[in-house]
């Protein structure tokens, strides 16, 4: 059993070891290039002692970096093909990672944590990013932060500001809860297998004045109508929400058109039509 995780085999012995290949249907895409693992451990900004929550360690390479910060990691693996290979790397950790066999999606984040602030790290599965993002932000347990990779493309349209093609749903959701930015560009070849597409990394931190969950709820059902006929204007997209007056309400041209609206103009339609169901 190795003594410390500089005596672990590198990552391609460590899955050549096990037998272990890339499931597509998992999501798995691995970093092996230790260098990278660690530039992500460092965009997390912890600290020795911190608890982290990462989604998907697969391999365990991310893993590695961000038990070398000195935090404590518990790690969400869905695949239990990695059980073997991560009991191996929780024995290196000498008890600074636990293990959790489980689906991220349906996790107790609060109960994982032990009830301590928490960051969020992950090589996010891409099949299950977006969900898992809005899990975390509009939930009931807040993360710390959020430093997560995903397509350069959802990155984008997390980060992305009023009229810009990414700008949408996604952007208003993520903002009106967070401060949210690209932190760095990760090439498809990067990873093993390689994605079809680059990705990003996006650190994120929530927000303190976080929307309450009606306001949030709300929120997600005005950009939900008004994004969802991108070409038309708030009078038409936001009609049986309360249209025209609801616009003028919130302070809004009721002409303008969802992609040109920014977050708090967002909230203040959200807020309005709370008001006007009484809520
Ligand atoms: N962190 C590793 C790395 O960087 O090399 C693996 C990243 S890979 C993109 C995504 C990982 O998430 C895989 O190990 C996959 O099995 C795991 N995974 C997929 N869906 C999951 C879920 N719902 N809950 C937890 N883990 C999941």
């Amino acid at each position: 059993m190795p003594g410390s995780i500089n005596d672990l085999p590198p990552l391609r012995d460590a899955l050549a070891a096990h037998g272990l290949m890339a499931r597509k249907s998992f999501g798995q895409h691995f970093l092996l290039d230790l260098n990278i693992t660690r530039k992500i451990a460092r965009l997390a900004e912890l600290s020795r002692g911190d608890t982290v929550i990462e989604v998907g360690p697969g391999p365990g390479g991310l893993t590695r970096a961000l038990l070398e910060t000195g935090a404590k990691v518990v790690a969400v693996e869905k695949d239990e093909r990695f059980r073997p290979l991560l009991e191996d790397l929780a024995a290196a950790s000498q008890g600074a990672l636990t293990l959790v066999i489980g689906d991220a999606l349906t996790v107790d984040e609060a109960r994982l944590a032990g009830g301590a602030p928490a960051h969020v790290v992950s090589n996010l599965p891409y099949n299950v990013g977006t969900p898992l993002l809005i899990k975390w932000l509009t939930g009931p347990w807040t993360p710390a932060s959020l430093t997560l990779m995903f397509q350069k493309e959802v990155a984008e349209r997390i980060a992305a500001q009023p009229g810009a093609s990414a700008y949408g749903r996604l952007a208003v959701i993520a903002q009106a809860t967070s401060a949210a930015q690209v932190v760095m560009e990760v090439p498809a070849r990067a990873f093993t297998p390689p994605p079809k597409v680059d990705s990003a990394v996006v650190r994120l931190t929530p927000r303190r004045d976080r929307p309450a969950p009606e306001r949030l709820d709300a929120l997600q059902k005005i950009t939900a109508a008004a994004f969802g006929q991108r070409r038309k204007m708030l009078r038409a997209s936001l009609k049986t929400m309360g249209g025209e007056a609801l616009a003028i309400h919130a302070g809004l041209d009721p002409q303008a058109r969802a992609e040109t609206i920014d977050v708090a103009g967002f909230l203040r339609l959200a807020d309005g039509w709370l008001h006007n169901r009484g809520g």
